[in-house]
């Protein structure tokens, strides 16, 4: 088959490449190199089956074209980070927006199955409270102010799975949406604001390790592996057709007790030190207590197990940037 990627040479679309390739299956990449990198796919460049197109998913001819002769359609190019998100909001709402709309609109064109990643951004800060112990599909969903900039991405993501439902109700297009937890494994970049490779990175050169706020948040990752081989399973899966997919890990962490680990499995003598949201990333942050999926509807769906724990994300991690 030929797959379509959008955001190919970004940190989970690459291993989505990785993995569709080795299943022999054709894959065209396109990315404009704004997150994504080169390096993420150099070890591709040589493959037949591998195409890429540096352009934007904006670019509504291109677009057009790749989508009318790819049999299925990977969207993954989204604004990422939370730390881009605060300094770029109108390239984040802009690139979340139109993007997904215009890849809803082409695959509706030429009635071709996508796949759109979503994000755990649209549950909001819902989990603060205290009446809710995990995050399931059609859990409601509390947003901040719309003063609080962070909720921008939120919103948008939350808007691209209205478009979606809608194509899927209005217009029969088979789509399916994928919420994907925290998910971190090689290749992720720290440099738009991630955790784990910032914690690893720093760790492994002995510099301070910063936690925002006060550590007592937590988060459940899920490794990049499980995550792409998820993606695959639900896109054969008719189920999935029409639904909105919790995908991660329900390992829950404590970001102080990250810290930990990381200093632990690194051996670094790096000191943890703690800074205010606002210092770290300007007025107008709101950060979310908790964040942890129910994943029962996955596992029904395609039998879905997480294989990397915790200890394993990190290692890969590790591993990563050790070389
Ligand atoms: N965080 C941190 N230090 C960092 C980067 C992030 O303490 O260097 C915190 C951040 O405030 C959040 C958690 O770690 O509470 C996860 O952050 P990330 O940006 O990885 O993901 P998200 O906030 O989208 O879950």
């Amino acid at each position: 088959m030929k797959i379509l990627i959008t955001g190919g040479a970004g940190f989970i679309g690459s291993h989505l490449a990785d993995q569709l390739l080795e299943m022999g299956e054709e894959v065209f990449a396109i990315d404009n190199l704004s997150t994504g990198c080169l390096k993420n796919i150099e070890h591709l460049r040589e493959n037949p089956g591998f195409h890429l197109i540096v352009d934007t998913i904006l670019h509504e001819a291109v677009m057009d074209d790749l989508i009318s002769k790819c049999d299925h359609i990977y969207h993954m190019a989204a604004a990422v980070g939370v730390k881009l998100i605060m300094n770029r909001p109108v390239q984040t709402l802009e690139t979340n927006i139109k993007g997904t709309e215009s890849v809803l609109r082409l695959s509706n064109r030429y009635k071709k199955k996508v796949l759109i990643a979503s994000t755990s951004e649209v549950y909001g800060k819902v989990m603060d409270g205290k009446g809710c112990s995990l995050l399931s599909e059609d859990t409601d969903r509390l947003m901040g102010s719309t003063t609080k900039r962070r909720w921008a991405y939120a919103c948008s993501k939350a808007l691209d799975e209205f478009l979606a439902l809608a194509y899927f109700e209005e217009k029969k297009l088979p789509v399916i949406i994928a919420r994907l937890f925290n998910t971190v494994g090689p290749r992720q970049t720290g440099q738009y604001g991630m955790v784990v490779p910032n914690f690893v990175q720093k760790a492994l050169i002995g510099k301070p390790i910063i936690v925002y706020g006060d550590g007592t948040q937590s988060r459940s990752f899920a490794h990049v592996s499980d995550v792409v081989k998820a993606l695959i399973s639900l896109m054969s899966e008719p189920m999935a057709v029409g639904q909105v997919i919790n995908v991660g890990n329900t390992e829950e962490v404590t970001i102080n007790d990250l810290a930990l680990l990381v200093k632990e499995m690194t051996s670094s003598e790096s000191e943890i030190e703690y800074i205010s949201y606002k210092k770290a990333y300007g007025p107008g942050f709101e950060d979310m207590k908790r964040r942890c999926p129910d994943i029962s509807k996955i596992r029904d769906l395609i039998g879905f197990d997480p294989k990397v724990d915790l200890r394993g994300i990190i290692h890969s991690v590790i591993e990563h940037y050790e070389g």
